[in-house]
């Protein structure tokens, strides 16, 4: 076995391959950001360096001097993990340079799939099915369109240099075609520095499977079966499984054999996953799957590969690497059970999924026979707008499907994550679907559904508020030591500086708070002080009533009810909600002189501009595009009104919560 590695990736991933390792009895390299500097993998590894300030093309995509750690700490290998430099060939091929064994396929393999174009030609030949549609060299807008007339709509436009939905739009007529080829090559250029796209057919009730392969250097391939990853959303992996619903073994065999000849028509070494598109509108048929790419790494998803074979993908990529043959054959392979992971994210489905960023207060998750949770960060740590915002892959895995599906919906129900939001209630919601749970879903299925998944905007969770106020009050009397003085009868209340509030005489008083930004005012009934029997008990009304023995109360939902800085975070069937007290001096003005200001959503880059100072717009209108984490967000015209002022100009990078166009609104 290999002696070291180095990790050339953050995150849960690093922290899934120094597990491996480490059980090897491999010496574990750590490299990372600024950023990342207290970070778990960095934590768990045998050592750790520092390799630049936080953006990633300053550290992570750092290819000299990620080689230059390697070297000086003799590291013996290099995993790249995913993301980052794993598909990049000269990454490859500088650790060849070095003497260090790269943990995955050669250098030409990455080449020849690196570009979706080249990649469909080259299978193609091997006679795998691929999507039809045009993916040559020629880019100028008029002839693509021509070709999307011949291919037929609806059409997706695809960047050649693509990966993770980025640069992909699907386009439903010839009337739309040219701006989303516009988004497309904007989107693509910025991602991957290429903004050259394919044009292929939009396969109808889509549904994305995809086979795990794996080959040594001895020349033999063998896959390790498929796994559905159908729920997306904008083209990206939400919940994904294994097997695939609905699979027969014969359709299998099929995929299992057009997967290993695509990996062989590439000479590929170690883990890659070849991803198929299924036309699923008369369930699957062996006849109706295409080839879109291949994976020249490990996949995010491939704890479900291993929790249907018992295998340590890991764990195989480094014996493939030192040289190993692989220790089995195809036929030695089978499946165990069935295995669903759906990914944790920070970002909010009830404002489309915005990512969300800021400390974790809180989180936890729960433990139990046959669930799995791979995680890089703890309670404590920030999730930072750097870098993805996945915090978690929950694995549940169960004899059938129905109940590794049970399984995931309890675990995340009991998993608690306080302080960026999260897709939590949403990722439960999927799982508990009915015609998910009937293997009846494709691509489509979660825009199909967001308002049953709840990804639409909530009211105020009027419980959530009551809560809240009963625990600040609790830890205001807490700090003071007002309980305390609360039983001899000689307190008064935390906010009495701000509102004059007595609790000697009045009963019940107007406690003003901050719900999420908004001031909301509760009332607060006040214990008689000093009388035994209501000795602490607060009655907190706002559309409904809260009230008990404040601690008692408290303590039954102790979980949920989340101290920060500024107040309390409750948490609520995984919604987040937060409560703290009110401060008059932080109040936005923008609404009260007529204005309206259209702030940044998070931190970005202002990408597009389409209005002018004096322009009028109308509610929902298209004001401004900010790119964010590689994807675009469109800034809307919250109502009529007309353009005031525009405070940043296109290219310009600019701050969560900046103002960006203040616009004069119509009375
Ligand atoms: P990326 O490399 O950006 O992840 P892929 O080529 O893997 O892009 O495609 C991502 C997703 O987009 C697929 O999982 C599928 O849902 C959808 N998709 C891709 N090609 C097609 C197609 N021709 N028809 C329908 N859906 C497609």
């Amino acid at each position: 076995m290999l002696e070291s590695v180095l990790i050339a990736n953050r995150g849960e991933i690093a922290c899934r391959i120094i597990r491996t390792a480490q059980r090897l009895g491999m010496r574990t390299i750590a490299v990372h950001s600024e950023a990342d500097a207290g970070a778990l993998f960095v934590q768990m590894a045998d050592e750790a360096h520092l390799i630049g300030p936080a953006p990633a093309r300053d550290s992570y995509l750092r290819i000299d001097r990620i080689i230059n750690v390697a070297k000086r700490t003799g590291a013996a290998s290099i995993h790249p993990g995913y993301g980052f430099l794993s598909e990049r060939a000269e990454f490859a091929e500088a650790c060849a340079g070095a003497g260090i064994v790269f943990v995955g396929p050669p250098a030409s393999a990455i080449n020849a799939m690196g570009l979706k174009d080249a990649a469909k030609a080259l299978v193609q030949q091997a006679g795998v099915p691929v999507v039809p549609g045009y993916h040559g060299a020629q880019q100028e807008p008029d002839f693509l369109r021509l070709k999307a007339d011949e291919i037929g709509y609806p059409v997706l436009i695809k960047a050649v240099a693509g990966g993770g939905g980025k640069g992909m739009k699907r386009v439903e007529r010839a009337a739309d075609f040219e701006a989303a080829l516009e988004s497309a090559q904007r989107e693509a250029a910025s991602a991957f520095g290429d903004p050259r796209v394919l044009v292929e057919k939009y396969v109808l009730s889509p549904r994305h499977i995809e086979i795990q392969v794996f080959a040594d250097r001895h020349g033999n391939v063998v896959h390790l079966f498929e796994r559905d990853c159908s729920l997306q959303r904008r083209h990206q992996k939400v919940i994904e499984e294994a097997p695939a619903p609905g699979m027969t073994p014969e359709m299998r065999a099929v995929m299992g054999k057009a997967a290993v000849e695509a990996a062989r028509a590439v000479g590929y070494v170690g883990a890659g996953t070849v991803e198929f598109i299924a036309d699923g509108r008369e369930g699957l048929r062996s006849d109706r799957f295409y080839f879109m790419e291949m994976n020249t790494r490990l996949q995010v998803e491939h704890p479900v590969t291993e929790a249907i074979t018992g295998l340590d993908l890991v764990e195989l990529q480094f014996r493939v690497a030192s040289g190993e043959v692989l220790p089995f054959g195809q036929g030695d392979l089978g499946i165990d059970g069935h295995a669903v992971e759906a990914r944790l994210y920070a970002e909010d489905p009830e404002k489309e999924f915005l990512p969300s960023t800021g400390k974790l207060w809180a989180l936890d998750f729960p433990e139990h026979e046959g669930l799995r949770v791979d995680t890089g960060v703890q309670a404590g740590d920030e999730v930072t707008p750097f870098y993805d915002p996945m915090i978690a892959k929950v694995i549940a895995h169960a004899p059938t499907r129905g109940e590794a599906l049970e399984k995931l919906a309890e675990a995340l129900g009991q998993t608690l994550v306080a302080g960026p939001k999260t897709n939590v209630a949403f990722l439960k919601k999927l799982c508990e679907a009915p015609q998910f749970g009937a293997g009846q879903f494709d691509t489509g299925f979660i825009d199909r559904n967001l308002d049953a998944l709840g990804a639409v905007p909530h009211g105020v969770d009027a419980e959530a508020v009551r809560l809240g106020v009963l625990k600040l009050i609790d830890m205001e009397l807490d700090a003071r030591g007002y309980h305390a003085l609360m039983r001899n009868g000689s307190a008064s209340s935390p906010w009495d500086e701000q509102d004059g509030f007595q609790l000697g005489g009045a009963r019940e008083q107007g406690l003003p708070v901050d719900v999420d930004g908004e001031r909301i005012d509760v009332a607060v009934q006040w214990p008689v002080p000093g009388d035994a029997h209501t000795d602490e008990e607060l009655v907190v009304s706002w559309g409904g009533k809260a009230s008990g023995m404040v601690s008692d109360y408290l303590s039954s939902d102790m979980r949920g009810l989340v101290p920060t800085e500024e107040g309390v975070i409750v948490v609520r069937a995984g919604r987040q909600t937060r409560v703290s007290p009110y401060d008059p001096f932080n109040v936005d003005l923008e609404h009260l002189n007529g204005s309206n200001a259209v702030k940044a959503p998070m931190h970005g880059k202002l990408v597009a501009l389409f209005v002018k100072p004096g322009e009028r717009v109308g509610k929902g209108q298209r004001l401004a595009i900010v790119e964010a984490m590689k994807m675009e967000h469109a800034l809307v015209a919250p109502a009529d009104g007309e353009v005031e002022e525009i405070a940043a100009e296109p290219g310009m990078q600019v701050a969560e919560g900046a103002r960006l166009i203040v616009l004069k609104m119509e009375e």
